[in-house]
């Protein structure tokens, strides 16, 4: 049996479509359905929906042989013993550096509000400079409004959420998509297995990149 640990909400949503043009249908809809484990068309192929977060820890531990979660958890999350094999193309969006268009560039220790702790620790030693950084857990946007903090580090797809909060994009730290992992014991374990459900789902993402169909 091969595990497949899914990232529920937005990565769920936009992937299963792609899952199923690579011949895995879920038996049940993880939206509409309290099982946090479901079986699919392939009998031995099951998927656990989890947390965004959740999913390079079960996959990393071994309890996953493969998992489907966003660039900006595996950034933040930096396990060892994961191989990314594919980038699914989907649920794509931008991790960005945003202040209120006022905000001076570089403040000598800038507060930061983000829930992307390590991934902005990293950005900002990159540059030579030390930011205060705040951890949230999300609503980040309102931070600088109300004086918790310069500026934030989060996702951002149309920019709509930042120029509500009256914040402009600095500067872009990463492109965001949805990665496929493999854990690499299992990759070692179960390599033709694992490689042909690869390569099955590597085609329905070139399909739908309209390279061919
Ligand atoms: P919640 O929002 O319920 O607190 P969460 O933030 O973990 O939980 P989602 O908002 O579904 O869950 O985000 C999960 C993943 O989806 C993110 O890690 C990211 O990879 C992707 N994602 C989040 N926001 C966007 C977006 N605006 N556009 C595209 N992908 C996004
Ligand atoms: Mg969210």
């Amino acid at each position: 049996m091969l595990t497949v640990a899914l990232s529920k909400g937005r990565i769920c949503h936009e992937a299963t479509p792609l899952l199923a043009r690579a011949g895995i249908d879920l038996d049940e809809d993880p939206a509409g359905s309290r099982r946090l484990c479901i079986t699919t068309s392939l009998e031995d192929v099951r998927v656990l929906v989890l947390r965004a977060q959740d999913v390079p820890t079960f996959v990393e531990h071994g309890a996953a042989d493969l998992g489907i979660t966003g660039k900006d958890v595996l950034l933040e999350h930096r396990g060892a013993g994961l191989y990314e094999p594919l980038d699914l193309g989907v649920a794509r969006c931008r991790l960005v550096l945003a202040s209120r268009p006022d905000a001076k560039s570089v403040r000598s220790r800038p507060r930061v509000a983000t829930k992307y702790v390590e991934t902005t620790r990293r950005f900002f030693a990159g540059k030579g400079v030390q930011a205060e950084i705040i951890r949230l857990y999300g609503s980040m946007e309102i931070a600088p409004a109300v004086g918790l903090a310069d500026c934030v580090v989060d996702l951002v797809e149309t920019g709509a959420t930042l120029a509500a909060n009256g914040l402009v994009v600095r500067e872009e730290i990463a492109a965001i998509s949805a990665r496929l992992i493999v854990n690499k014991a299992a990759m070692k374990l179960s390599h033709r297995r694992i490689s042909s459900l690869v390569e099955r789902i590597g085609r329905a993402v070139a399909r739908d990149d309209g390279g061919w169909s």
